[in-house]
C-alpha cells in the first residue's frame, strides 16, 4: 500500500519535472533565444527598463506583454498535453510550479534577496533563482534558462550561432 502510494508520487513528481524541463527548453531554444536574435516584441517588452514587478510578472493586461507571455509559455502547454495520459496531477503540479517561478524569479524587482539556503537549494537543484535572471534582464546575453541554469551554456551557444546565421543572410548577395 505504502509502496503504491510512493510509486504514485514518484511519478507525479517526474512528470511535472519532466514538464519544466522540456518546456523550459523549447521555450529557450524555439522562443526566447531566436526571438532575441530575429525579433523585437520579447525585447520590447520583457526587457524595457525600469518597469514594475507586475509587469515583468506578466501580471498586467498590456496585449503585448501578454503576446509575449503567451509565446513564451506555449511550449510548456505543448508538453502538458503530452504528458496528460501519464499524470495529469504532475502535469498541473508542474505548470502550477512554472507559474509561481515566473512571479517568483521577478520579485527582485521589490528589493528581494534570495535567503541563503534557498540559494543553496536551487544550486544544487539547478533551478534559476530572482538574481540569475535578473542578470538576463540587465543584459539579454546572460542569464538563459528560465526556471534551469543548465540551459544557460548551450542558449549561449545557439544565440552565438544564429547571430551568425543572421549575420549570414543579412550579407549575403541574393
Ligand atoms: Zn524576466
Ligand atoms: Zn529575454
Amino acid at each position: 500500500m505504502l509502496a503504491a502510494i510512493a510509486r504514485e508520487l514518484a511519478c507525479q513528481f517526474l512528470v511535472a519535472w519532466l514538464l519544466l524541463v522540456m518546456g523550459d527548453f523549447l521555450s529557450t531554444f524555439c522562443y526566447h533565444v531566436p526571438e532575441h536574435v530575429f525579433g523585437s516584441l520579447h525585447l520590447k517588452t520583457h526587457h524595457s527598463s525600469k518597469k514594475t514587478f507586475r509587469h515583468y510578472a506578466i501580471l498586467t493586461l498590456n496585449v503585448q506583454v501578454l503576446l509575449d507571455g503567451f509565446l513564451g509559455a506555449l511550449p510548456y502547454l505543448f508538453v502538458a498535453a503530452v504528458l496528460w495520459s501519464v499524470s495529469p496531477i504532475g502535469v498541473i503540479g508542474g505548470l502550477l510550479f512554472g507559474q509561481f517561478h515566473v512571479w517568483w524569479r521577478h520579485i527582485s524587482a521589490l528589493g528581494w534577496q534570495t535567503p541563503q539556503p534557498i540559494a543553496q537549494l536551487c544550486r544544487v537543484l539547478f533551478i534559476t533563482t530572482p538574481e540569475q535572471h535578473w542578470l538576463h534582464h540587465q543584459k539579454t546575453t546572460v542569464g538563459f534558462g528560465d526556471i534551469f541554469t543548465f540551459f544557460e551554456q548551450p542558449a549561449r551557444a545557439w544565440m552565438r550561432l544564429l547571430r551568425l546565421l543572421r549575420l549570414h543572410f543579412r550579407y549575403s548577395p541574393v
